[in-house]
């Protein structure tokens, strides 16, 4: 996973969600080019993968590569939650 370039203020915030023990501060960032790195201890490869599927579908990037998702479902209204490549790949697969 790619660490996230982050402004001093964002953290601040971050460290003040971590302070709080929220999951939302869990990431990885880049700060001055110094690599931090904020996850939840002996969290199981699922969980992880839950958080991270959750985030992804939140920001309306592709829950398998992060790509940008640009195009909505017309029938919902809403962002796929794949990415055109994964859609190819898995959706239109059966
Ligand atoms: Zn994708």
């Amino acid at each position: 996973m790619e660490p996230t370039t982050i402004t001093s203020t964002r953290l601040k915030q971050i460290t003040d969600n971590f302070k709080k023990g929220l999951e939302s501060s869990i990431g990885i960032y880049l700060f001055k080019g110094l690599r931090i790195q904020v996850s939840k201890y002996k969290a199981s490869g699922s969980e992880r993968f839950a958080r991270l599927y959750h985030k992804r579908r939140e920001n309306g990037l592709c829950v398998i590569c992060g790509a940008k998702v640009k195009e909505k479902n017309p029938r919902t209204k809403k962002l796929y939650r794949l990415c055109s490549d994964h859609r190819d790949k898995i959706d239109r697969k059966s």
